[in-house]
C-alpha cells in the first residue's frame, strides 16, 4: 500500500456539508460524482496534498444509508491507494483479511475499489483503490 488515498466521511445532506468543507478549506468541491452501483452521491474536497470524499446515499439499500441511520454522520472509511488492486485482494486475503469484494468494483474518482471488512481490520473500513489506467 502507497499512501492514504482519501477519507471517507458518510453524511445525511451532501448540499448541507459541501457547504460547511468548503468553509472549512476555503475552497469549493473539486469533483461532485454519482456512483449509482454503490447508491452514493459524492463530493471531493482537497485540502493541501490530502482528499476528502463526503458520500450521500441515493437509496435507502446503499451502505451509506445503513451506516448512517445507525451511527449518524461521521467518518465512514479510510482509502488507501495500491499499483495492482489485484495483487494486493490476493496478499491480504492470504493474510486472513475479509475482502468485501473480490472482483474489484468501479468506483468514484476513476478507481477500481474494493473494500476491507471491519471485523477483520479492529472495527475500521478499509478502502483499497487503484487509478483506472
Ligand atoms: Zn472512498
Amino acid at each position: 500500500m502507497k499512501k492514504i488515498e482519501h477519507i471517507g466521511i458518510a453524511v445525511a445532506n451532501l448540499e448541507h456539508a459541501s457547504i460547511i468543507y468548503e468553509k472549512l478549506f476555503g475552497a469549493p468541491a473539486y469533483k461532485e460524482e454519482e456512483v449509482a452501483s454503490e447508491g452514493v452521491k459524492t463530493a471531493f474536497f482537497m485540502s493541501g496534498p490530502n482528499k476528502i470524499e463526503l458520500l450521500e446515499a441515493t437509496n435507502p439499500e446503499s451502505p451509506i444509508a445503513k451506516f448512517i441511520a445507525k451511527k449518524g454522520d461521521g467518518i465512514h472509511h479510510i482509502a488507501f491507494e495500491v499499483d495492482d488492486i489485484i495483487v494486493e485482494i490476493a496478499r491480504l486475503k492470504s493474510e486472513g483479511f475479509v475482502i468485501l469484494n473480490d472482483v474489484p468494483k468501479k468506483g468514484a474518482d476513476n478507481k477500481l475499489v474494493t473494500f476491507l471488512h471491519p471485523k477483520s481490520t479492529n472495527g475500521v473500513l478499509i478502502e483499497l483503490c487503484q487509478e483506472i489506467r
